[in-house]
């Protein structure tokens, strides 16, 4: 995109935020009056037969809200004054996905004064198992819209503000100076470190939270929210991660998989951390409150037991570079772009590790094996994981998990030369032994989900000698069973 089409994208975000906040106004108002009509002295009979509650600006919150929120109130730490806190709060959610919908669901539902969704992605079918607020006919809507819909059924008093966008280091800033608080329901290490940049530069506490498969995490960071330099800070996600992890290593929910209730336990958790945080008593006010807490990271586990695990934060870093004293980035790098998140994080964009005549299509290989021309025999390998090959799998195709062929490393081969000082490689348990063969001949191709895995098994099978010098060939399933899928075979299901 060329700078000129950014500022127009940029724009019109912005305009329709603006006119999403100007509609939650106009509805607060029309909200006001209704209320103001039904407190004049003249309908007093009919509201208030007791004739006692209903003087105008007596109670600070509508007749309504007492109800709806009767039940939190009456919980000590929380009373009619954190109601008002979170009344007036102003809370961003990035992500309105797996840990934005549940979070989202619960600030509304507990009646945070203003609620912002940002997420450019548009609700699919695959996303219904764990998105809580999306439902079926939103399918292709915005997640943003779809989740304000269902958050004004539940809680019509709330202003929401949509931001039908990817968050970008250039609007990051002004986004988010229009909120106080700020949740990171996002799933890729980049947005996870602009978020925190901007949050701590702002002055902004931000509650953050990941899921994955069986696991999650959450973390309250900047809290309290101090200017960088500042040792009384909180630490930020900087101070905890301060290098990225390997961009190789980054796997999605997409890749990786979920379960809806890990990841929807995560959600509300930050909904209880972030109601937590807006309705914490002011450090100066009654000296028997709580302390604030210290940092820790909470580590959820499906399959453990216990199943959290909290582990203790140390202060912010003497020198990290966003919230200490001789911080690198500012709001100025982070919107020029010279703090550039891509990079720093890496790309996990695999390139192309086999040469084209390693690599053949679906629909070639469709061609040259297909059953009534299958000629010369193949062999095919699956790399995917038993859990994905269970679902779906080729006939007599062969399952050899790429998690199995990454953990064995084939010892080098100068320590296990053998009786006739040859060069031997010991070959890992998991290579099947219709490889082994040294007569045979059979092509041998991999194929995975996406054709990445399958580059990787390629090259490893070849290190092991299983081409023979060249002699056998072993090759990839260019764009693995999507590719397929496409080309092949329309009715392979698509998980
Ligand atoms: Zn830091």
């Amino acid at each position: 995109m060329t700078p000129i089409e950014d500022t127009c994208t940029s724009l019109r975000a912005q305009i329709s935020a603006t006119e999403a906040h100007l509609a939650g106004l106009k509805r607060d108002l029309a909200d006001a009056e209704k209320v103001a009509l039904s407190t004049r002295p003249t309908s007093d009979h009919e509201n208030a037969p007791n004739g006692t509650d209903t003087d105008t600006g007596r109670w600070p919150l509508l007749k309504e809200e007492y109800k709806r929120y009767g039940r939190q109130m009456i919980v000590s730490q929380l009373g009619l004054e954190g109601q008002l806190k979170l009344r007036s709060a102003r809370v961003l959610l990035v992500g309105a996905g797996g840990l934005g919908c549940p979070a989202a669901q619960y600030l509304a539902g507990a009646g945070v004064g203003t609620i912002g969704l940002i997420d450019g992605d548009t609700v699919e079918s695959s996303n219904l198992h764990r998105q809580v607020l999306h439902r079926t006919k939103n399918v292709g809507k915005y997640k943003v819209d779809s989740a304000i819909e269902a958050l004004r059924d539940l809680n019509p008093h709330p202003t929401y503000i949509p931001h039908r966008t990817h968050l970008t280091p250039e609007d990051a800033p002004a986004i988010f100076a229009n909120y106080d608080y700020i949740l990171d329901c996002t799933d890729n290490p980049a947005t996870r470190y602009l978020i925190s940049d901007t949050a701590v530069l702002l002055g902004k506490t931000l509650v953050s939270a990941s899921a994955l498969r069986t696991e999650g995490q959450l973390m309250v960071l900047n809290n309290p929210p101090r200017p960088p330099g500042d040792p009384e800070g909180g630490p930020c996600y900087r101070c905890v991660f301060p290098k990225p992890p390997p961009a190789d290593s980054v796997v999605s929910c997409a890749d990786g998989g979920i379960l809806g209730p890990v990841v929807g336990t995560m959600g509300v958790l930050q909904a209880l951390e972030a109601i937590k945080v807006i309705t914490a008593p002011s450090p100066d006010s009654s000296s028997s409150t709580p302390k604030r807490e210290s940092p820790s990271l909470l580590i959820f586990s499906t399959y453990s037991n216990p199943q959290f695990r909290s582990i203790r934060l140390r202060a912010r870093r003497a020198n990290c570079a966003v919230c200490s004293g001789d911080a690198s980035v500012t709001l100025d790098t982070i919107k020029s772009g010279s703090t550039d998140y891509v990079f720093f994080c890496g790309s996990a964009t695999l390139p192309s590790l086999l040469a084209p005549s390693e690599r053949i299509s679906p629909e070639a290989y469709r061609e040259k094996h297909s059953p009534s021309t299958n000629i010369d025999k193949s062999i095919m390998i699956d790399v995917r994981d038993k859990a994905q090959f269970g679902i779906c799998s080729l006939e007599n195709s062969i399952n050899v998990p790429i998690g199995d062929i990454l953990a064995s490393r084939a010892k080098p081969a100068s320590l296990n030369q053998g009786p006739d000082n040859t060069s031997q490689p010991e070959l890992p348990s998991w290579v099947p032994t219709e490889l082994t063969s040294s007569e045979s001949k059979d092509p041998i191709y991999v194929v995975c989900r996406l054709g990445n895995d399958s580059q990787i098994a390629v090259q490893k099978l070849k290190e092991l000698g299983l081409d023979q010098n060249g002699q056998r060939y072993i090759g990839d399933i260019q764009g693995g069973f999507r590719a397929w899928r496409e080309q092949v075979d329309p009715d392979w299901p698509e998980y």
